[in-house]
């Protein structure tokens, strides 16, 4: 497998279960490369839609943080969301004023996004649909999905053909560059090595998007969930929590880029 950058030297920086995470020697590129007998798993099944559904509450939470963070850049228009799941941040987005559209490849997720609240996801895979569609998208979202795909550099050329002139792209990944990465290496939490082919960090992130037309305008950074945590280990994770937020360590980072 080759990196985003096309060169293939790469340095293994740890092992987790049949997956070795791997860094290009040239551009810095962390990715996810499968052993023998190791499988990725595809995309959400109906027991996922379950946990978004019975989980919706805490969902909506995160998404009206997510949505508040991008009005501050773009007020209003059109929002696409890529993976859009069940379309709880689509229902949300709406609530806010914006109109929404959303691709979907999950059957499961489609199905209960039209459901439950009533939004029609594109049932497809967005790089296939993408390349028919107007110039007139004002923000675009992928929250939590380019880490999943296989040529995130391609949906990336596909964003920026999308997007209107003034049009924002919000890019939410797990960061690589996180305290937590660091100390838990191939335990870490959003590691998830059978789902996740490729992993960011600010840096790196930057380097595939910004050849495409856009420059960085805001970035957030933000922590997951202490509460299922020892007691005595909470003071611990909050000081942490506290030193990564503001040194850019945090766990998760959301990304805003405008087009040039
Ligand atoms: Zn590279």
């Amino acid at each position: 497998m080759k990196c985003l950058c096309g060169k293939i030297k790469t340095t293994r920086l740890f092992q987790s279960g049949l997956f070795d995470v791997i860094k290009c020697s040239s551009c810095g590129q962390v990715r996810i490369e499968t052993r023998d007998g190791a499988k990725r798993t595809g995309y959400y099944e109906e027991e996922d839609v379950k946990f978004y559904l019975s989980h919706q509450e805490m969902f909506r939470r995160l998404f009206g943080n997510l949505l508040r963070f991008i009005h501050r850049y773009a007020p209003s228009g059109t929002l696409m969301d890529i993976g859009a799941g069940v379309g709880l941040l689509l229902d949300e987005a709406r609530n806010m004023g914006y109109r929404v559209i959303g691709f979907e490849p999950s059957k499961a997720s489609v199905k209960a996004a039209k459901k439950y609240f009533g939004i029609e996801l594109i049932p497809r895979e967005f790089h296939k649909t993408l390349k028919n569609m107007n110039s007139n998208i004002d923000i675009v979202v992928i929250n939590h999905v380019l880490e999943h795909l296989k040529n995130p550099k391609e949906i990336i050329g596909l964003c920026a053909e999308t997007l209107s002139d003034t049009g924002v792209l919000v890019i939410g990944v797990p960061n690589f560059n996180s305290f937590m990465r660091w100390m838990k290496q191939g335990k870490w939490q959003s590691l998830i090595p059978a789902q996740h082919r490729w992993q960011f960090t600010l840096a790196s992130l930057d380097e595939l998007v910004l050849p495409h037309g856009f420059r960085r305008i805001a970035v957030s950074y933000e922590n997951h969930d202490r509460s299922m945590h020892y007691w005595w280990k909470k003071p611990i994770y909050a000081a942490l929590d506290r030193i990564a937020l503001v040194t850019g360590h945090a766990e998760a980072m959301v990304v805003i880029y405008k087009k040039i």
